[in-house]
């Protein structure tokens, strides 16, 4: 069996699958795609914690399958709720923003969240949700295999690599996930409140662009 089927077997017995029925056309080499297509749609009914409850829709994130860049946030606020799109909001437009300025666009990088459902009233997730979301973008990120991550705000660093970094300790300085570049910065909403740290941002991803080959 290809290891990333096997994957797929371990991820879904961790949600509690018990019984599987598989056809031998979805044994073929999977790629990107039809792997992340496949989470996607576990995550789309995914009931593993009470967000699920309050959530208008599964926000589980957009871009390229094979993305050499990741940019990971916190959570959907009420416009990714209604859209089922990630940061597609204010915050989502400033985004969108650094990313053009890295002379690149969101169909060539992958963008996604922690948490795939909307905290009520924005509030921050919950450990326990935090907890109950991981296992998605873990995979996620195995699937895509980025060369580089971009975690946005604390929420996204802490959830990712488990550890309690401080934002303000860590920004702009490389980290690794499963031997993949991490590069902290801050969460585009913390920017539309204090634009003047704007420019430790674009100082970041300026990190970003020559570990990635993208001529400043
Ligand atoms: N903030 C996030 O962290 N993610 C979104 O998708 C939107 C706003």
């Amino acid at each position: 069996m290809n290891e990333a089927l096997v994957r797929e077997i371990e991820l879904l017995r961790e949600f509690g699958y018990t019984h599987l029925e598989i056809r031998e056309s979805r044994i073929a080499k999977r790629e990107s795609p039809d792997l992340l297509a496949d989470l996607q749609t576990i995550a789309m009914v995914c009931q593993n914690c009470r967000l699920a409850k309050s959530r208008t829709q599964v926000v589980y994130g957009v871009g390229n399958p094979n993305a050499d860049l990741m940019f990971i946030g916190e959570a959907p606020g009420r416009d990714e709720d209604l859209q089922g799109e990630p940061f597609v909001g204010r915050a989502g437009q400033l985004l969108t923003d650094i990313i053009k300025a890295m002379k690149l666009t969101r169909d060539e990088v992958y963008i996604a969240n922690v948490i795939k459902c909307r905290p009520p009233e924005n509030r921050n997730p919950e450990q326990d949700e935090i907890d109950a979301c991981r296992p998605y973008i873990r995979r996620q990120i195995e699937i895509i295999q980025p060369k580089v991550i971009v975690t946005l705000g604390r929420v996204a660093l802490q959830s990712l690599t488990e550890k309690g970094y401080a934002i303000s300790a860590v920004r702009g300085q490389w980290l690794e996930y499963n031997g993949i570049k991490v590069m902290p910065t801050y969460h585009p909403a913390y920017l539309l409140r204090t634009p003047v740290a704007k420019k430790d941002v674009w100082a970041d991803m300026k990190k970003v662009m020559a570990e990635l080959g993208i001529a400043a």
